[in-house]
């Protein structure tokens, strides 16, 4: 495992200027580079701790209000019911987003699509409350799109209307992703590459083991 420099990361981290400048700011190592397994399934050649970027509540008041000025730049907030955030930090980032658009006089409210065996569930108050409405859903990452492709689809299970996705980092330049994504707008603050593999990782092939996620033990 490395980790990159704070150089590297202003070359390999691109995009919206607040954003960069607050991963930079991290203190704690979460930008490694090394052969790290998803429990989604597949592999990574780094892998982006933005839990580490996050946990501080000045940077996500930050990055919070860079998304929600994003989404503002291209559709009307006030056509949303609310905002779904996907856990564990795409829910604390929606209830910043909702917080501040609330201080802006608009009304959302906020729901938390829950982790749960790989997949996700909404408490049974939120599921009844997405039906017939339209919905941001927010992450932090999107590596392989799976997370916001399941969420997207038990919202419109429930029959409500997943409109756009917002993201705080792409790491995917996967074609494949994107296309996948086709059934939702989705907006990206910054990009941070990343080689993804599914079961034909050479590393695993040539029966490399896996790196400890940072701060996972
Ligand atoms: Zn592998």
């Amino acid at each position: 495992m490395r980790v990159a420099t704070k150089g590297e990361i202003w070359e390999r981290i691109v995009g919206c200027a607040a954003v960069v400048e607050a991963i930079a700011a991290t203190e704690t190592a979460f930008y490694v580079e090394g052969h790290f397994k998803f429990s989604a399934g597949g592999c990574c050649d780094t892998y982006l701790d933005i839990g580490a970027v996050l946990d501080n509540p000045a940077r996500r008041q930050v990055i919070a209000k860079e998304l929600l000025g994003m989404i503002v730049e291209y559709l009307k907030l006030d056509q949303f019911y609310g905002v779904i955030g996907i856990e564990s930090w795409g829910n604390e980032l929606a209830a910043e987003m909702v917080q501040q658009a609330t201080a802006q006089g608009l009304s959302l409210k906020v729901i938390t699509a829950k982790k749960s065996n790989r997949d996700f569930c909404f408490d049974e108050s939120d599921a009844e409350m997405i039906r017939g409405q339209n919905w941001i859903i927010v992450d932090d990452v999107l590596t392989t799109g799976r997370s916001i492709i399941l969420v997207g689809e038990k919202v419109a299970l429930l029959g409500g209307k997943p409109r756009c996705a917002a993201v705080v980092a792409m790491r995917s330049e996967s074609l494949q992703t994107l296309l996948e994504l086709g059934l939702l707008t989705t907006f990206t603050l910054v990009h941070a590459p990343a080689i993804v593999h599914g079961d034909d990782c050479l590393d695993c092939v040539s029966g490399r083991a896996h790196d400890p996620i940072p701060g996972h033990g």
